[in-house]
């Protein structure tokens, strides 16, 4: 292998798990490395590839770049009319075509069985994953989660995905959330007017093993991914690969998604997850607080799990704002008191809680300028660090966000450009200690206010 195909190998790695394998195999895979000039490598793709890549994908694109370490300034992509101008003749060798595989996503980490808490509320839920985790494709095909926001849902399906590729590391298991294959399935198909495309791109997840798609009833009203998604689901099913789906609701609740859909969400098992008993809230947060390192007493962890009842998510939060406050002070959180003086704000006052507005208002306040300019369409250079640094901020805060919906927050943007502002803040954060403390600046606000 070349020395620039063996680059743009472990820059392909890290692409696969940016973007969906649907794009992965359609764009990404088409470019072939062919050159490295003045420090940057230099990749070979079709007119309509390059265009689509350029106009959707330069971010996930660079990002790669960046994440692969690799010592290169940066990629260009060529046409083949241009090639005699970055490689000579006789190197060119048609012959041995470059065809990289399909990489596997990498979840997360710290969501596996082992850290799942189990009790009468997910029993059943969980026993069925683990089940799946073991026999993915076999009986119980396919597996419909469903439960409220911040009951597990997530957690369980980076559980199954872990302990799958743990077992078995060459099977091509995938996750998306339903947000993601939508966006996904418009960038493919969009400005090209092309049903082909759109056929490609179905066909892609027929090379998978398993496929989770995470918060299914995001799919309502989306008519062109409720139509994609029924043939990916038939081509899985018929050859016994493993399809997850997770819904906020019962399938009987998804109005708005096709019958010919829903009726094959509900066709194999389909689990509940309930809130959890106070005693399973227990256990949640100490394993919670281990793992945080937060130093809290059980009467501290008692007096939380009795504060919120119904969302792991929100309950967390207030275990780790415990834990915050209790290292702004320099003292462990033991007693409720001091906990009550934590959580004041945040129990008493709902507008306490971080939220984007408050993000983007502390950020804007900071900078001074203007909160409805930052969500605007001026492109004046004083809004730049403003904008990006929102947005950073509120992808660090509120990870749970969709990448498209704060997009739509900053004026209609797309995810891309959230993407791009959050790597160019993070990559500044860790160039420059001046960034580097307006950020911390801004997050201790936020924090505070
Ligand atoms: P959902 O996808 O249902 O909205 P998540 O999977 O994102 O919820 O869970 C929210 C948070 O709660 C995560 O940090 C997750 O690890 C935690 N969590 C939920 N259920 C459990 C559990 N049974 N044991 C440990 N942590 C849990
Ligand atoms: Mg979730």
């Amino acid at each position: 292998m070349k020395d620039y195909e063996k680059i743009w190998s472990n820059i392909l790695d890290r692409i696969a798990v940016l973007v969906s394998p649907a794009c992965y195999e359609i764009f990404f895979i088409k470019l072939k490395p062919v050159a490295l000039r003045d420090g940057k490598l230099i990749l070979m793709a079709e007119h309509s590839v390059k265009n689509a890549i350029m106009k959707n994908f330069s971010a996930p694109l660079n990002m790669a770049v960046r994440e692969s370490m690799e010592q290169i300034e940066g990629v260009s992509i060529i046409v083949k009319d241009q090639l005699s101008d970055y490689v000579e003749d006789e190197v060119i060798d048609n012959k041995k075509e470059f065809v990289p595989s399909i990489k596997k996503i990498i979840f997360q980490k710290n969501y596996t069985f082992d850290n799942f808490v189990i009790g009468d509320s997910n029993k059943y839920a969980a026993a069925a994953a683990k089940a799946v985790a073991e026999a993915p494709g076999t009986n119980l095909n396919p597996l419909f989660i469903y439960g409220m926001p911040g009951l597990g849902k997530t957690h369980i399906l980076h559980a199954i995905g872990n302990e799958i590729l743990r077992n078995n590391h060459d099977l091509r298991v995938y996750y998306t959330t339903a947000e993601n294959f939508t966006n996904d399935l418009i960038y493919s198909i969009r400005n090209s007017n092309n049903t082909e495309l759109a056929r490609q791109f179905r066909e892609k997840y027929r090379n998978l093993d398993v496929l989770m798609i995470d918060d299914v009833q995001f799919l309502a009203n989306k008519t062109s991914s409720q139509e994609s998604l029924f043939h990916v689901f038939n081509d899985l099913y018929t050859s016994e690969k493993q399809i997850i789906l997770s819904s906020d609701r019962p399938v009987k609740e998804l109005t708005y998604i096709e019958d010919r859909l829903t009726s094959r969400f509900a066709s194999g098992v389909v689990a509940d997850i309930q809130p959890p008993s106070f005693e399973t809230r227990v256990a949640i947060l100490q394993k919670k607080a281990f793992h945080y390192k937060i130093d809290v007493s059980q009467e501290v962890i008692e007096f939380i799990a009795e504060k919120e009842k119904y969302n792991i998510r929100l309950m967390e939060g207030m275990l780790k704002t415990v834990g915050y406050f209790a290292s702004l002070n320099n003292r462990p959180a033991y007693n409720i008191d001091f906990v009550m003086e934590a959580l004041r704000d945040s129990s008493n006052n709902q507008s306490n809680e971080i939220n984007i507005n408050k993000i983007v208002e502390v950020t804007c306040n900071y900078f001074n300028v203007k909160f409805d300019d930052v969500c605007g369409k001026k492109k004046t250079k004083e809004l730049v660090e403003p904008r990006q640094m929102a947005m950073y901020l509120v992808t660090v805060l509120l990870p749970e966000i969709p990448l498209a919906t704060i997009g739509q927050f900053f004026g209609g943007r797309d995810h891309t450009t959230v993407i791009h502002a959050r790597d160019k803040l993070q990559q500044k954060i860790a160039e420059n200690n001046a960034y580097k403390k307006r950020a911390e600046d801004i997050k201790n606000l936020v924090y505070n206010k």
